[in-house]
């Protein structure tokens, strides 16, 4: 990994990562203009494969094709990740995250994530995700600790739409914190799932770093008002 990166992105925790398939994609370039100019830092890409869950979304050539200065988070909710990465590498990701339910081979794309280089500078390197469903067990991190940058942790079941923010996440999320902290390590925690402007203090309390918010962002084509509420309410903790 790097850690320019990674200390970067910890410097301006706690930051909130704007799921870019939520905004109207027939007016994409508009909406990534408008989100740079309200001081937007990072996109999430939710990259569905209708196979790992319902849906099915975008891949490498729209997170290519989506030209910007910000930071490329990129989440594949997908079965099989490990022949999509270079991929995503090549289209620019600075975060790439897997799922530890998906594959057989979640180590393997751990450290395949940190072996590519970074396309928009390759002296930044690529920082290596994980994320849990609100199912899965977080001891399950335990054996993976060492190989990841990033931990997500999923506040809604992934892609199954109008769900709400699973309020245990909170809980999930300092134990994260514990379990790092006990292995020695210092990673960038994520919430990810149900954001609204109801709900993002409490991801604030819970000490997450990067915070995901889409469709929050994008309501009534207020964009400019809606990120600055949502990050007020990040920065304040207020809710
Ligand atoms: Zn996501």
């Amino acid at each position: 990994m790097s850690t320019s990166l990674f200390s970067e992105l910890k410097s301006m925790a706690p930051l909130l990562s704007v799921g870019i398939v939520s905004a109207d994609l027939m007016h994409l370039a508009e909406a990534e203009k408008r989100l740079c100019s309200a001081g937007a830092r990072m996109l999430h890409f939710d990259v569905m494969d209708g196979r790992f869950c319902p849906q099915l979304t975008v891949g490498p050539f729209f997170t290519k094709g989506l030209r910007t200065g910000c930071f490329k988070d990129v989440h594949l909710m997908v079965e099989d990740p490990l022949p999509l990465i270079p991929d995503f590498a090549k289209a620019g990701a600075d975060i790439i995250t897997v799922h530890i339910e998906s594959g057989r081979h979640v180590h393997q794309a751990l450290h395949l994530i940190g072996e590519q280089n970074n396309a928009n500078d390759r002296e930044r390197g690529i920082l290596r995700g994980v994320a849990l469903n609100p199912g899965t067990p977080l001891s399950s991190i335990e054996p993976l600790i060492d190989t990841v940058d990033c931990v997500v942790a999923l506040a809604i079941n992934p892609g199954f739409s109008g769900q709400s923010f699973i309020p245990s996440t909170i809980e999930r999320c300092r134990t994260i914190r514990k379990i790092a902290e006990a292995a020695g390590r210092d990673v960038l925690i994520s919430i990810d799932g149900g954001i609204t402007a109801d709900t993002i203090g409490y991801a604030a309390e819970a000490g997450a770093d990067i915070v995901v918010s889409g469709s929050a962002v994008f309501k009534n084509n207020a964009i400019e008002e809606n990120f600055s509420l949502l990050t007020d309410k990040l920065t304040k903790g207020t809710h």
